[in-house]
């Protein structure tokens, strides 16, 4: 059995805002089934999601700030959480990164510097909790100062480094690194100094034990220009102790057969059931009624990221053909008020919602027949793994997570039942509409559909495979 602190900023169900918490909430649980010995650190954000009692255990000083650790539990599992409860830094409503219009917090480096530090007094054992972990598990550049500072002490426990978008770095000005007050012996360009920044994340990749990023092709890409944002050459220069491990989802929470936010339960042989929610989808999204014309899902943040742009590049000739579109999502305020001039144009076919809903999400994975997931980069994806679950057939770009959860609808794979779904290359609108377009004549040809359906419908993506592979390299290390 291995003792596991696994550090986060973010885990559902306490705190949402990406693929990070969907982890973050189902890995450790997963390791926890394994018999594993997991904590979860996290900060004391100020609206936490959870009914579970939260109950103070100690306060520690560190960086010359008095610092109180709460325990709960994370809910509907036996994974304790400890709160890194800093009133000053972590007590306010909002998002834990950005403030409503997208801006970064200003004092974002010296919130998570803290956080790190915290982290590491647990993972010394030296926060009174009289528990030492043998393997330290950080994800993202939040966390990214552990094993940097985990690298300074004597009898340290092992580290591990998730990266789960290379994209979001923590890059912040050397005057805030000297302001931090983090030892010298860190700041250095094979350290955490980049091109004269501090670059949080550098302080994972550098200094952890084993990197993982969350798909094989994705940590494959990120040893190229295109998707290393200048840290490729690092990061092939450890390749050795780099690898890549798909995502499982919670397939209890995401679920045709039992999920309360949908309208009909079904499951692959039933799959007639699902037109129900297709109905009710329809309903919701005030579009017509009509079992027959082809519905596209689509649940994102709305950044150049999800290949918001190639969408809007096609809408025009999409709005021409015989399909409705829902789509739920929020983020550049440039793409959704263009999203919602298309849905002002076309009522009947087209249907934006701005926000965040996990209710309506579920209902657009059971109620649509095809999902647009067409990222530019994807590190792993979760919306392509629930739609294959719920029988909705994707079209995504092939990248990352994508490239390595779907297989292309091709006369072969078609022919050998192992499609579900349809791939493409360039990021291009054209290309986009070329998969479209292909997506649209499978539908036509109902027993080929039904074929696509059930080959993803019978795949496993449960958390289950992708810990007992994490366990492996905890083992390894
Ligand atoms: P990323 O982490 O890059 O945003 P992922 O596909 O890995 O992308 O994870 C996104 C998660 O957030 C999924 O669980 C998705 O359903 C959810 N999500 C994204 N936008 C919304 C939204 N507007 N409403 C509800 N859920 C959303």
């Amino acid at each position: 059995m291995k003792k596991i602190l696994f550090v986060s900023s973010e885990a559902h169900p306490l705190i949402k805002t990406g693929g990070l918490a969907d982890v973050s909430g189902s890995l450790p649980k997963a390791l926890a089934e394994l018999s594993q010995d997991i904590h979860l650190i996290l900060p004391n954000y100020q609206h936490l999601n959870t009914s579970e009692e939260i109950r103070y255990v100690c306060s520690l000083r560190v960086d010359n700030r008095d610092i109180n650790i709460m325990e709960t539990r994370l809910p509907h599992t036996n994974v304790m959480v400890w709160l890194v409860d800093y009133a000053p830094f972590f007590n306010f409503p909002g998002n834990p990164y950005n403030d409503a219009n997208g801006n970064a917090w200003a004092n974002n480096a010296e919130r998570f510097t803290l956080f790190c530090r915290v982290a590491v007094e647990v993972a010394m054992n030296r926060a009174h909790l009289n528990w030492k972990p043998d393997v330290v598990h950080c994800n993202d550049w939040q966390s990214g100062l552990v094993p940097a500072l985990l690298s300074l002490e004597e009898h340290r426990p092992a580290t591990v480094f998730t990266i789960h978008n290379m994209a979001y770095q923590g890059l912040f000005s050397s005057s805030q690194y000297y302001s931090l007050n983090i030892s010298g012996r860190l700041w250095h360009p094979n350290g955490l100094e980049f091109h004269g920044m501090l670059s949080m994340i550098k302080g994972g990749l550098v200094y952890a034990d084993r990197i993982t990023t969350v798909s094989p092709t994705y940590a494959l890409e990120i040893q190229t220009p295109d998707f290393g944002y200048g840290l490729e050459g690092l990061l092939r220069h450890r390749q050795d102790v780099l690898s890549g491990i798909l995502n499982g989802i919670d397939v209890e929470q995401w679920n045709p057969q039992t999920d309360p936010a949908i309208h009909q339960h079904y499951d692959m042989n039933s799959l007639e059931q699902k037109s129900g929610n297709k109905t009710a989808l329809q309903q919701k999204a005030s579009l017509p009624v009509n079992p027959d014309i082809p519905v596209f899902g689509l649940i994102s943040r709305l950044v150049e990221q999800k290949g918001i742009d190639l969408i809007l590049d096609c809408l025009p000739e999409m709005m021409a053909m015989p399909i409705q579109f829902v789509l739920l999502g929020a983020g550049n305020p440039n793409f959704e008020h263009r999203l919602q001039n298309f849905a002002h144009l076309y009522p009947h076919k087209m249907s934006v919602t701005v926000g965040y809903d996990e209710n309506l999400a579920h209902l657009i994975e059971a109620g649509s027949d095809i999902f647009l997931m067409p990222s530019r980069f994807e590190p792993c994806g979760l919306n392509q793994l629930y739609s294959q679950r719920y029988g909705t057939i994707p079209i995504v770009r092939q990248t990352g997570g994508l490239a390595d959860s779907i297989e292309d609808a091709l006369p072969e794979s078609i022919a050998n039942g192992t499609a579900t779904g349809v791939s493409f290359h360039q990021a291009h609108a054209g290309t986009l509409m070329e998969a479209i377009k292909r997506t649209l004549i499978l539908f036509s040809h109902k027993e080929t559909w039904r074929h696509l359906q059930r080959n993803s419908m019978r795949k496993d993506f449960s958390w289950h495979n992708s810990a007992l592979q994490y366990l492996k390299l905890y083992n390894d290390i």
